[in-house]
């Protein structure tokens, strides 16, 4: 689960990390100063996606929130606009706690380059600690931390700041805690943004969140498409293709192969255990995707289990029931492909048993 900037701040400030004044629009921080206007979105990015403004004070600031709300930025839609004190910023740090899969430990990264070209950032200016979660978080790491940061005078609270990411990276069963920049502004270090990915297996031990509740990170699409039993994740909400597959694993493969020839993803979906749900299931899938009148559908189905030609017919009913509109390409592999192809060639569909025909036919299809 993905928090919104706004409930992963409350969290940051329960721990004890210094936070800007902030509230949720149509409230507002207190003063009449510079404010920083920020959309609520599950995704980071937002200062070069357009979703971060700032404001002169509260009137401009009204006009930013009023603009901001209701739009999509990166493919999220904004719900909630946050507005916050404009720091004073003399330096932006990097700040995290995450997991380490290969190490199998929690990693603190920390630099002194944070910001929002932190992707850019040479490896040298960027320090993973991993921490013994037997041992803990020691004075030591703090003390790495704080002198990887330059902290000078500062050090005290870099330290104090690392430790209480890590307690509540802990007590949170975060998979991510990311203060990114984590500002200087005078002898202040304050957390000016915040990134939170709590583990969704961990949901049962973690009551506190009803607040998060609606913050999924799931887009209305994906809702629908989980809903159908299958799993969605939108990708670009630019793209042209739809590409609806047999299992996660190679939905990832899908993926990387629609981008690298070119082609622009709009959503995809893994199809999971409704292959094998007859036509009942599909008809929910594509009843979900359908709203979207996707320009091309790429249906690739290599099946290890279920039969092509029972597949096939499945898709056909769902289709007669719910039309694709647009182009429709089918990839179909497994046993009995060939019955299968027969029965889905007369609806119009493009059906090859390989992917580099389905593949060029579905860059013609984006071309035309
Ligand atoms: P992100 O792009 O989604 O990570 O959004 P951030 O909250 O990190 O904001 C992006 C950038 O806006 C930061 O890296 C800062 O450079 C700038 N910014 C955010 N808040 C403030 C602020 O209070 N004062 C100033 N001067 N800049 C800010
Ligand atoms: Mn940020």
């Amino acid at each position: 689960m993905n928090l919104l900037e706004a409930n992963g701040k409350a969290l940051l400030a329960a721990h004890g990390i210094a936070i800007p004044r902030g509230a949720l629009w149509p409230q507002m921080p207190p003063g009449d100063g510079a404010l920083v206007v920020k959309a609520q979105i599950p995704a980071g990015g937002r200062g070069k996606a357009g979703g971060i403004r700032f404001a002169a004070g509260p009137e401009e600031a009204g006009h930013a929130a009023r603009s901001l709300l209701g739009t999509t930025i990166a493919g999220h839609r904004v719900d909630a606009v946050y507005v916050e004190e404009k720091l004073a910023i003399d330096h932006e740090h990097y700040l995290a706690v995450t997991i380490d899969r290969d190490r199998r430990c929690p990693v603190m990264i920390a630099s002194p380059s944070g910001g929002m070209d932190i992707e850019a950032v040479d490896r040298d200016r960027i320090l993973r600690l991993p921490i013994d979660p037997l041992l803990g978080f020691r004075a030591f790491h703090g003390t790495r931390i704080a002198r990887f940061l330059d902290g000078g005078a500062l050090a005290p609270t870099f330290a104090e700041t690392a430790e209480a990411l890590y307690r509540l990276a802990m007590a949170q069963d975060a998979e991510l805690v990311e203060v990114n920049p984590l500002v200087v502004a005078g002898d202040a270090v304050i957390a000016a943004d915040a990134k939170i990915v709590l583990d969704d297996n961990a949901r049962f031990r973690q009551t506190g969140h009803a607040q998060a509740d609606g913050a999924s990170g799931a887009s209305a699409l994906e809702a629908r498409i989980a809903e159908a039993g299958a799993v969605g994740v939108e990708i670009d909400a630019d793209g042209d293709v739809v590409a609806v597959v047999s299992g996660a694993g190679l939905m990832m493969a899908t993926l990387d192969l629609l981008r690298s020839a070119g082609l622009k993803v709009r959503a995809v979906v893994d199809l999971g255990g409704t292959v094998l749900a007859g036509g009942e299931g599909l008809r929910r899938v594509l009843a979900a995707v359908a709203p979207l009148k996707p320009r091309i559908t790429f249906i690739n189905a290599f099946l290890q289990t279920a039969l092509c030609d029972v597949f096939a017919d499945s898709l056909a009913a769902a289709h007669a029931g719910t039309a694709l509109a647009g182009k429709v390409v089918v990839r179909l592999k497994g046993r009995r492909a060939e019955a299968g192809q027969a029965r889905l060639e007369p609806l119009g569909f493009t059906v090859h048993e390989d992917l580099r025909p389905a593949i060029g036919a579905l860059t013609l299809a984006q071309e035309a």
